[in-house]
């Protein structure tokens, strides 16, 4: 049997996904972006389908926060932009009517605070032994560091690294057993100079260098989606990210049963079997076929004993790391800093402090803080209150006023959402070889979900979408 491609995907979502034949039933677990797309291309070819999604709203990690804040503010919880690369994410937005519009991630008065001090990224060669730049690089702006330890050596790997669909070469199998702090070491880049270009890597923002795989990193660094893509438009979903899957919900939502954990897979050669959580009542579903769009971190609350999995499958899903991150919003009385669009690098636990209501001048603000990696997990590991209190306590020195002129906050650390359990997939060392098998369907059982994209670095709205429209593709090969 073999499965679609990439490529062929692509091609079958521009030209009309074919019609499958003798599938009856189809059970989706998840309602985030990948089983929503997936369910309703199947709905549209008039298949009967079971969405059950373990938490009470739809949408997974794409989380708009509106309450508790004032005046109809509002920032993110996860997912904030698309590019006009997105191909899946633009034309779910197109169905389903909604707009975009430029993303405040870009144009911003970005500056880092590094030992205490604000340094604007023009002025880094005043505070060369404070960063600790290497001598060769105290005269680099920011955009010749990018340059000369980025771009173009990773131009230099060859034409693959650009092209639309992903495929591995050797000289990319052999980047995959290398970490990305070794190749921009081996690249001449000090350790300062890696802290100032570590912001813009932004899918890897959740991960250690030290152990992330430089295959990954060099992939996304060569796309439309990096931040050094300057033919890249950087946009957001007008209203709010949580509107696209709302949106797209909407229109299936007869189909879809909140609250309804599934707790058991199980599988023989007539049909697939999915036990749920129904309030206090266990249920079996029977379906032809299931596509399965639980991220593997969260995986571990199903019981696949008699799922049929294959031992590579089983081996994937403990293998697949995730990224820890963690998101604090804080609501302030007004602006009490000085720049238009503040954002800001900094080199203490929280990672970047941004103002996520730029287009705002007067009255209240939101100010967002993300952690990732260690210090995520770290306040995960806080209760609410306490999480503000750090942060609150972490921002002062930074940005002095903070604590007078907080309101109230809120946050979510990803680690701790259940059935999710961390933030996007984190390509590690040896990644390749989890790809496929992540990805492979088994018998009846079919993965979607951003983990088992084509892309080594799939973490994204997009990759979610393109994985479910691969199942619905699987399913008329099957
Ligand atoms: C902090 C952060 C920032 C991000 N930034 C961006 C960005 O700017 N742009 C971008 O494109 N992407 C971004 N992403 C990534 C993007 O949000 C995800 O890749 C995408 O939304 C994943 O969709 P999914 O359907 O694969 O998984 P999910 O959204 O996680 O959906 C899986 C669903 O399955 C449900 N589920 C799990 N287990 C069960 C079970 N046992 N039974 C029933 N249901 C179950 C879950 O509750 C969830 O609703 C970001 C993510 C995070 C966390």
């Amino acid at each position: 049997m073999s499965w679609p491609t990439q490529q062929d995907t692509k091609t079958a979502f521009e030209t009309g996904l074919p019609p499958h034949h003798g599938i009856d039933h189809v059970v989706v677990v998840g309602a985030g972006l990948a089983g929503l797309g997936a369910a309703y291309e199947l709905i549209k070819q008039g298949t009967r389908v079971t969405v059950l999604e373990a938490s009470g709203h739809p949408g997974g990690r794409t989380r708009t926060i509106r309450a508790p804040f004032s005046d109809g503010l509002r920032s993110e919880a996860g997912a904030m932009t698309v590019t006009n690369q997105c191909d899946y994410t633009v034309h779910y937005l197109r169905e389903t009517g909604l707009e975009t519009e430029p993303s405040d991630l870009v144009g911003t008065d970005f500056s880092y605070y590094r030992g205490g001090v604000r340094i604007r990224p023009d002025t880094t060669a005043d505070h060369a032994s404070l960063l600790g730049l290497h001598p060769h690089e105290k005269d680099l702006s920011i955009t010749e560091m990018v340059r000369r330890y980025v771009t173009e050596p990773n131009e230099e790997i060859g034409p693959e690294l650009l092209s639309s669909a992903w495929s591995v070469s050797p000289r990319l199998l052999e980047l995959d057993r290398r970490s990305v702090r070794e190749v921009l070491h081996e690249r001449g880049a000090s350790a300062a100079a890696i802290g100032l270009i570590e912001p813009f890597f932004l899918e890897m923002r959740g991960g250690e260098l030290g152990s992330a795989s430089a295959m990954a990193w060099a992939r996304y660094e060569s796309g439309p989606r990096s931040l050094f893509d300057a033919g890249t438009k950087w946009n957001k979903i007008k209203g709010g990210t949580d509107m696209l899957a709302r949106a797209l919900a909407g229109k299936i939502a007869d189909r879809i049963v909140y609250r309804a954990p599934v707790v058991r897979l199980a599988q023989d050669e007539h049909e697939a079997q999915v036990t749920f959580l129904d309030r206090n009542r266990l249920q079996t579903l029977s379906a032809d076929r299931v596509i399965v769009t639980a991220p593997f971190s969260g995986m571990r609350r199903i019981n696949l004993a008699a799922a049929g999995l294959s031992a590579e499958k089983h081996a994937t899903m403990r293998r697949l790391r995730y990224a820890s991150a963690s998101r604090i919003a804080l609501q302030m009385r007004r602006q009490f800093w000085p720049e238009q669009q503040l954002m800001l690098s900094t080199d203490g636990p929280v990672g970047t402090v941004r103002d996520a209501t730029p287009r705002r001048p007067e009255g209240r603000k939101i100010l967002e803080c993300w952690f990732s990696g260690w210090s995520a997990q770290a306040v995960a590991d806080m209760g609410e209150e306490e999480r503000i209190d750090f942060t609150l306590a972490e921002i002062e020195p930074i940005l002095p006023g903070a604590r007078e002129h907080f309101e109230l906050g809120t946050s979510v650390a990803w680690d701790n959402e259940r059935h999710i359990e961390g933030a996007y997939i984190l390509p590690e060392l040896g990644h390749h070889d989890l790809m496929e098998h992540a990805r492979r369907p088994e018998g009846r059982l079919h993965f979607a979900g951003e983990h088992t994209a084509y892309e080594p670095n799939g973490g994204s709205m997009n990759y979610a979408l393109e994985s479910g429209l691969r199942t619905v593709l699987e399913l008329s090969a099957a």
